[in-house]
């Protein structure tokens, strides 16, 4: 069995497999955590995707981040955290004398409460992402830096045969496509839809005096009447992390040239100075940059693939790749070994309900 990218999808499946006694073998290019999953937000919400079919897969993995805080035995970063709408054009809406906002000093207005300790939370992506993979391997999985060229595939009706990684064949009767927005390469090996990345630009403050544990999520009018939607979330280790500006780059071939950009940097530090003088100066420890994987739909793409047994994918998490990770790695554990999942359903993410031709090129 071996899973493609180290990622917080391979990392999981990983781990739940490794859980029910199947050490898998995860085939990274990079290192773990190296793209979206190492840089991203983290931020958990337990409702925020009610009424889309994320909803019942979000809500389960809400409940499994709290649980595998409390049994992973490793610093996750997890805590619970209050949610605030910041808008810097509108006035004050929210009663704000029972949150903790003295902190915003600068140009924001709190107008709304959005979530709250029982509904939103954070993991740090990186420590999580990590934890995960870690576990997987005391509990036998192995880890392989290489990168996955192809997928081999024979007989009749088609199976899978082993996975071509740097030029050499590795035998296995299975493998999971979760090469984050880079699955969109194994379209080229086996029938799958396209998978693309949208870039996201990010960077981590050090404040100046603490800070509580916060989301805020806000509407910023610029100084040149642009509005921008960035997020910004306190951590556990006194850090502040903001991201919300993108851009349409494509995609490079290779993980690690994936660079950042000082415009952005600046504009994501002009945002936060204007906000809290906490951050008014704060010295910035990470510029950064990731893609996100999404599909058509901007559903995930998880189950097995049509036509080639052992072939299976999990990718396509969007911007809640954090968030659903657990519920997303029991699940595809259990197709995997049982042939069907009960921790959640996977249906509506099934790569079937892409009517395309699908061709592959072997
Ligand atoms: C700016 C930003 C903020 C976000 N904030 C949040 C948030 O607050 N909460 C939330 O839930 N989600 C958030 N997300 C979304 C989340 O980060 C992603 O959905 C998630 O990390 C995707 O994980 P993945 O494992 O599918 O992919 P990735 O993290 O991209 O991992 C894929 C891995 O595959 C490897 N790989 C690629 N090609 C090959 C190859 N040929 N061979 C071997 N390995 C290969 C890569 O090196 C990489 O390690 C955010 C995303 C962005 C961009």
């Amino acid at each position: 069995m071996v899973i493609c990218g180290a990622g917080v999808i391979g990392a999981s499946i990983a781990y739940y497999l490794a859980l029910r006694g199947i050490a898998a073998t995860v085939v990274e290019r990079a290192a773990v955590a190296c793209a979206a999953s190492g840089k991203s937000g983290g931020f958990l919400a337990l409702d925020w995707c009610d009424g889309s079919p994320l909803g019942p897969l979000a809500r389960k993995s809400y409940a499994m981040h709290a649980q595998l805080s409390r049994t992973i035995g490793r610093d996750c970063g997890y805590r619970e955290l209050t949610t605030l709408g910041v808008s810097t054009s509108a006035a004050g809406g929210a009663d704000n004398s029972s949150l903790d906002c003295q902190w915003l000093d600068g140009a924001g207005a709190v107008y709304a409460q959005l979530g709250a300790t029982d509904t939103t939370a954070q993991v740090h992506p990186r420590l999580f992402t990590r934890a995960l993979m870690e576990e997987a391997q005391r509990l036998g999985a192995r880890f392989v830096t290489g990168c996955v060229e192809g997928v081999d595939i024979g007989g009749a009706p088609s199976q899978v045969r082993g996975v071509r990684v740097d030029g050499a064949l590795m035998p296995a009767d299975a493998v999971v496509i979760a090469m984050g927005p880079w699955s969109g390469m194994a379209s080229q090996w086996l029938p799958l839809p396209p998978v693309d990345g949208l870039k996201g630009f990010s960077i981590t403050l050090e404040p100046k005096t603490p800070v509580p544990a916060q989301a805020l999520f806000v509407e910023y009018l610029d100084e040149d009447g642009a509005r921008r939607d960035p997020e910004i979330f306190t951590r556990p280790d006194g850090q502040v992390y903001l991201c919300g500006l993108s851009d349409d780059r494509p995609l490079p071939d290779d993980p690690s040239q994936v660079s950042s950009n000082s415009q952005a940097t600046a504009t994501l530090q002009r945002i936060a100075a204007g906000l809290a003088s906490a951050m008014d100066g704060a010295p910035v420890l990470a510029e950064n940059a990731c893609y996100r994987p999404i599909c058509a739909d901007g559903l995930p793409l998880m189950g097995a693939v049509a036509g080639v047994a052992g072939a299976f994918v999990a990718t396509g998490h969007n911007c809640w790749g954090i968030l659903n990770a657990p519920a997303s790695g029991a699940a595809m554990a259990e197709l995997i070994a049982d042939g069907a999942s009960t921790t959640v359903d996977l249906r509506p993410f099934t790569p079937a309900r892409f009517s395309t031709p699908l061709r592959t090129r072997n």
